[in-house]
């Protein structure tokens, strides 16, 4: 095989699309004749264990791995295409994985948060989005004022989660919203 590899990174906030936007080019590779492999956190279980599914309802088949370097223990030998989505929740090893496939001359497609719902920087993705040959940032619409969201507004019970909550908060009602950055609040 003589292709150039390359590294795409889909990104931004919660319900920017992320996921349609990786299943539309997973698609398009597929109708290229491209034998493409899908990848997701087993952490990720919102919906349908061995799919990734976007909010709007579109899916695509995908395996749960453990850990980053199960991506490469199973590549298939003919495979041309490697999505990975919810890339954020995967281990620090992910960057090498990713890289060592795209210098092998695989199309590499990773799919993830870039920041998490304090507004920080989540997991490797910076480090991949500074990595890829291409970057797309994707923006939700902000449930306060209609603007354009770059953020995840955590909800507590209804009110802006703390800095410092626990990821998991028992007996408490929790959600996410997308937000811009005037209305993303984070209470110290
Ligand atoms: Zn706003």
């Amino acid at each position: 095989m003589d292709h150039i590899g390359s590294l795409e990174v889909i990104t931004g906030s919660m319900f920017c699309g992320k996921t349609d936007e990786l299943i539309r080019r997973l698609r398009r590779a597929k109708i290229a004749k491209q034998k493409v492999q899908v990848f997701k956190p087993k952490i990720d279980n919102r919906y349908a264990a061995a799919k990734v599914t976007s909010h709007a309802g579109s899916e695509f088949d995908a395996a749960p791995v453990d850990k980053a370097a199960d991506i490469r223990a199973q590549l298939a030998d003919d495979t041309t295409v490697v999505a990975i989505d919810e890339a954020q929740f995967l281990d620090p090893e992910i960057v090498s994985v990713v890289n060592y496939l795209a210098d092998s001359g695989l199309r590499v497609i990773v799919a993830g948060l870039d920041t998490d719902f304090r507004g920080e920087a989540f997991g490797s993705m910076p480090i991949l989005t500074a990595q890829a040959e291409q970057v797309d940032k994707l923006h939700a619409i902000c449930m306060v004022c209609g603007k354009d969201a770059s953020r995840t507004q955590r909800l507590v019970d209804g009110k802006p989660a703390h800095y410092n909550d626990p990821v998991v908060i028992v007996g408490a009602s929790e959600l996410y919203e997308a937000r811009c950055r005037e209305h993303h609040e984070v209470p110290a």
